[in-house]
């Protein structure tokens, strides 16, 4: 299937490793020109230049804290002075830290709330305007399938994930009659640094060793192992797609069945 992305513009945040990475080298290798972000300059550019050199298209790139609305405006600034353009935007941040109801202070919360929903809304905010003037845009966040079913332990994830949702779908109606879908990607367990760091902490927490964690997941997921990451961003690049353009207000879960309900 052609995507007819080519030539397209696409914003993908934090994107120097896992699920991010995977998703601007998917955009890239249809065809889009791609700007990345993240907080740490070398490994930005390591992957600028690694996505530049297996796809042949131009790869923009900024560090920047995606949680600080005005490096947020100038990045995307940048990139519609640097393209002309801008079509494409996938939302995405670091995931907040695991603890309990208990351990968790009043000042995480906030935290959870700049990483996983105020990034989302600076992101919209910039880029949904250039969106709206071409009559095409495509806007995904990258949230958790915890926003379908929550996980054991990851509090501020679960509770605050369900207001990115709630802020997609909402735009996904202002935004339908000006040829906008937006939508959310939903992650099962993928293998990336966030999964491993996620296996240490309960590692740590419960005395079991990193594999044991890893099979545990494995035995609570259908399809019995956990996800990759160029899996995720196939769907990503999908919805991304020309081909999608009648897909809006959905959150697709990519988790290899661990989901049980029914939609
Ligand atoms: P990852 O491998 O740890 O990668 C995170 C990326 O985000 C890195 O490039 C990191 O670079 C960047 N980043 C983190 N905080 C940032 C910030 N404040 N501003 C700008 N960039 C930032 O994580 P991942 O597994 O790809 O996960 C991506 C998202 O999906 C997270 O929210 C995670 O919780 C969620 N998720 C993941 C899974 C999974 O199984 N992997 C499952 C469900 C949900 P810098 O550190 O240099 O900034």
């Amino acid at each position: 299937m052609d995507l007819g992305i080519t030539g397209r513009v696409a914003i993908v945040a934090a994107a120097s490793k896992g699920l991010g990475r995977a998703v601007a080298e998917e955009l890239a290798r249809e065809g889009a020109h791609v700007a990345i972000c993240a907080r740490t300059p070398a490994t930005l550019a390591e992957t600028a230049a690694h996505i530049r050199k297996s796809t042949g298209r131009e790869v923009f790139h900024q560090a920047l804290d995606v949680t600080d609305s005005a490096r947020v405006a100038s990045f995307v600034s940048a990139v519609e002075a640097r393209f002309g353009r801008l079509d494409i935007c996938v939302t995405n941040s670091g995931g907040p830290p695991s603890n309990s109801f208990e351990s968790t202070k009043p000042e995480d919360w906030g935290s959870a709330v700049d990483q996983l929903l105020m990034s989302t809304v600076f992101f919209a905010r910039e880029t949904l305007p250039h969106m709206r003037k071409n009559k095409w845009g495509r806007l995904i966040t990258i949230t958790s399938s915890a926003v379908k079913q929550p996980v054991d332990g990851l509090l501020l994830s679960n509770s605050v994930r369900a207001a990115v949702t709630g802020l997609a779908r909402t735009l996904a109606n202002e935004y339908a009659a000006d040829g906008i879908t937006v939508n959310n990607v939903c992650p099962g367990y993928t293998r990336t640094a966030r999964l491993d760091g996620l296996a240490a902490t309960i590692s740590a927490r419960s005395g079991s060793r990193p594999e044991e964690v890893f099979a545990g997941w494995e035995r609570e997921i259908p399809a019995r192992r956990l996800g990759t990451p160029a899996e995720f961003a196939a769907v990503v690049a999908f919805l991304a797609s020309e081909r999608a353009s009648y897909v809006t207000g959905t959150s697709i879960a990519v988790d290899g069945g661990l989901v049980r309900s029914l939609l």
